[in-house]
């Protein structure tokens, strides 16, 4: 696989913002959530995994009902567990394989939860989109009309913002402009072509 920066950052950081810039430079850009999807799809292993545990009335049309999947998680950490160990190492997986056809001279990982799923051991550099806690909530509120208290508690169930930052080989901070945004990034993408 090309040499690969890792890019994540809490919700509403602007990983989107970020993966986007990569992408207008021809960068190949892995998403971590598409994966997630992708190994669920009809017809895969996994969904039958999870259909023999939950029962037929999990698919619907022979696709995965998420709400329902979620309904059951939500509340229980030993169904929860179950599914991720199933999960994880496939999509992990997922994810190594679509880095290895990868043909720009570098590439891109970009996933929200990569520090809580282990997911930056198969990065050689973490890449922190960085904002206080107030910009996240205001840009997540906007985008996404969800009220403050829903914020707040996706925003909870994320590692701090302060562990993010201890785990980041380079930093970028998006509380300023677009334009702002794109000029720090214009300098990492030198580095990173200089790396690879
Ligand atoms: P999530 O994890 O929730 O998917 P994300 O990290 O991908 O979020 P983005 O979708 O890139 O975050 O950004 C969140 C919102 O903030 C979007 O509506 C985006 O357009 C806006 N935004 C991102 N960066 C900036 C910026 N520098 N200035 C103004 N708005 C921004």
């Amino acid at each position: 696989r090309p040499f690969t920066v890792g890019v994540t950052g809490g919700i509403g950081s602007g990983k989107t913002a970020v993966t986007n810039f990569f992408a207008s430079k021809d960068i190949t850009v892995v998403d971590a959530d598409i994966a997630a999807r992708v190994v669920v799809e009809p017809g895969k292993p996994a969904l039958a995994g999870i259909a023999q545990r939950y029962g037929p009335d999990i698919l619907v049309n022979d696709n995965l009902d998420r709400r329902k999947l979620r309904t059951i998680i939500f509340d229980d950490a030993d169904e929860r567990k179950w599914l991720e160990r199933l999960l994880h190492p496939i999509i992990r997986e997922q994810i190594v394989h679509e880095l290895s056809s990868a043909e720009s001279s570098y590439a891109v990982l970009v996933s929200p939860l990569m520090l809580e799923t282990n997911q930056h051991e198969l990065v050689d550099r973490v890449l922190v989109v960085d904002v206080p806690e107030s910009i996240q909530i205001e840009r997540t509120m906007a985008r996404d009309q969800m009220t403050e208290e829903q914020t707040r508690q996706i925003l909870n169930s994320q590692i701090q913002r302060e562990q993010r930052v201890a785990k980041a080989d380079d930093i970028v901070d998006n509380s300023g402009s677009l334009d702002q945004l794109h000029h720090s990034l214009e300098k990492l993408h030198q580095f990173y072509l200089s790396l690879a």
